[in-house]
């Protein structure tokens, strides 16, 4: 396999022999388990990403990738032997997986051929300040880590400027996170604040703060939410808080019929936010 890594792809040559771990109790493998976890997360300041694409983005975007690791029976693809060379090249650590080892470390019987442990960022919130027009999305409290990562996908496809996590929200370097944002992980900033950091900062800043809400006293698509916007969202069970919802300038209701109390969390920020960027006009 090394020597195939050298002659398929001369450009993308390894630069020494590839070890191949054979066992669950190898101590890299039980680091990369360990990361499904966020007490793991926490400890080792790294998080999974899974797939050749995803993996590659990041790598693309400047993150550190600490470990890659591939399947051993796939090695020999140019595109993975591409991928380990570049990944060898930016400081990782880039071991084969035999067998079915790579199923063992995600848990799934139909696991990627590649995962790579990358090194989390901590964005402040000042970092998320930008002049001129834009949308930031602030969430509060969301849990459901599948919401987040689409979020941030949403996000990032609108152009927003920023996301910001409020109070105690779900890990958004979980796995599930992480695969639902489609790699809009590594593209997206966003940073954690408590509510009364987030209030301070975006009237430093100018922003307007619209909440979605389903006590919401506009329209969605009749609320003004300026050039410079603020959107915040409320938790998948409790909503916002009374008292937030008192401290933002506009709660903007999207009108439902049938029986469903609240659109899913998720699908109401794809809404807001696309409302907010329509009457910027799309710019
Ligand atoms: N029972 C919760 C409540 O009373 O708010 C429902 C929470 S909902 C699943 C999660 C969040 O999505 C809400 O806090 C709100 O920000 C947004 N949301 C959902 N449906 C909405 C609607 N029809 N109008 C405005 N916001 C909505």
């Amino acid at each position: 396999i090394h020597r195939k890594m050298h002659t398929t792809r001369p450009d993308f040559a390894m630069s020494q022999p590839i070890e191949t771990i054979t066992s669950t109790s190898n101590t890299l493998v039980k680091t990369l388990k360990s990361l499904e976890r966020k007490k793991g997360r926490q400890e080792t300041g790294l998080f999974l990403a899974e797939g050749a694409r995803l993996v590659e983005q990041g790598l693309e975007r400047g993150w550190q990738a600490e470990t890659l690791m591939i399947a051993a029976t796939m090695a020999d693809r140019p595109h993975l032997a591409a991928l380990a060379a570049r990944a060898e090249a930016s400081g990782a650590r880039v071991a084969l997986a035999a067998e079915n080892l790579m199923s063992r470390i995600t848990h799934k019987d139909n696991a990627q051929s590649v995962i790579a442990a990358f090194r989390q960022k901590s964005t402040p919130l000042e970092a998320l300040a930008a002049p001129g027009s834009g949308i930031w999305i602030a969430l509060y409290e969301v849990r459901d880590p599948g919401n987040l990562g689409t979020i941030l996908r949403t996000a990032d496809c609108a152009g927003a400027r920023g996301v910001i996590l409020l109070e105690t929200c779900c890990d958004p370097y979980s796995f599930e996170a992480v695969r639902a944002s489609m790699g809009s992980i590594f593209d997206m900033p966003f940073a954690q604040a408590s509510f009364a950091a987030f209030q301070a900062w975006r009237t430093e800043n100018t922003l307007s703060l619209t909440a979605a809400s389903v006590n919401g006293t506009v329209r969605h698509d009749k609320a003004a939410y300026g050039a410079r916007s603020a959107i915040i969202m409320g938790n998948e069970q409790a909503g916002l808080p009374a008292e937030i919802e008192a401290q933002c300038d506009t709660l903007a209701l999207i009108p439902m019929r049938g029986g469903a109390d609240s659109l899913n969390l998720a699908q109401a920020t794809a809404i807001m936010t696309y409302e907010a960027w329509r009457q910027g006009d799309f710019r």
